[in-house]
């Protein structure tokens, strides 16, 4: 029992679980249905849909591990793909904010976002309640 705590918070077993945009995809219902392989596994089944999204190609394209590697803008805020109305709009509506986790990844890494977001057990970081 003990064993499995250990291996589910460990970090570094669960850094290939963050999303292009800031999400901990191992906390994802789909992802711990076996449905989803994550972000960075094929065809992922995110709410964006991998089809629609610009921001995993564009990561991928560059070869940044997430947006945080970015440094085209001072905050991802001012990028257009990081920010499409629909995003914007989800995100109002279930106050959440992805743009926090890539945020705390450039300010701590990603090891350290990935046992936040464990010991929170979240997808994508919750406004208001950090
Ligand atoms: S929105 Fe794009 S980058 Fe974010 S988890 Fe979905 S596919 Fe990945
Ligand atoms: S911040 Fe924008 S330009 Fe930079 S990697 Fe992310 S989506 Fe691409």
């Amino acid at each position: 029992m003990e064993e499995n705590i250990t291996i589910k918070t460990d970090s570094s077993t669960q850094i290939g679980l963050v999303s292009y945009c800031g999400f901990y995809c191992g906390a994802c219902p789909k992802y711990t249905k076996g449905d989803c392989q994550g972000c960075k596994g094929e065809s992922p089944k995110c709410a964006v849909g991998f089809k629609a999204c610009k921001v995993r190609p564009c990561c991928i394209e560059n070869g940044f591990s997430t947006c945080a590697d970015c440094n085209k803008f001072s905050s991802v805020k001012d990028c257009k793909i990081y920010n499409p109305l629909m995003i914007r709009f989800g995100q109002f509506i279930t106050r959440t904010n992805r743009r926090k986790g890539i945020e705390m990844i450039q300010e701590k890494g990603e090891s350290e976002f990935v046992k936040y977001m464990i010991d929170k057990n979240w997808v994508t970081i919750k406004n208001g309640k950090q």
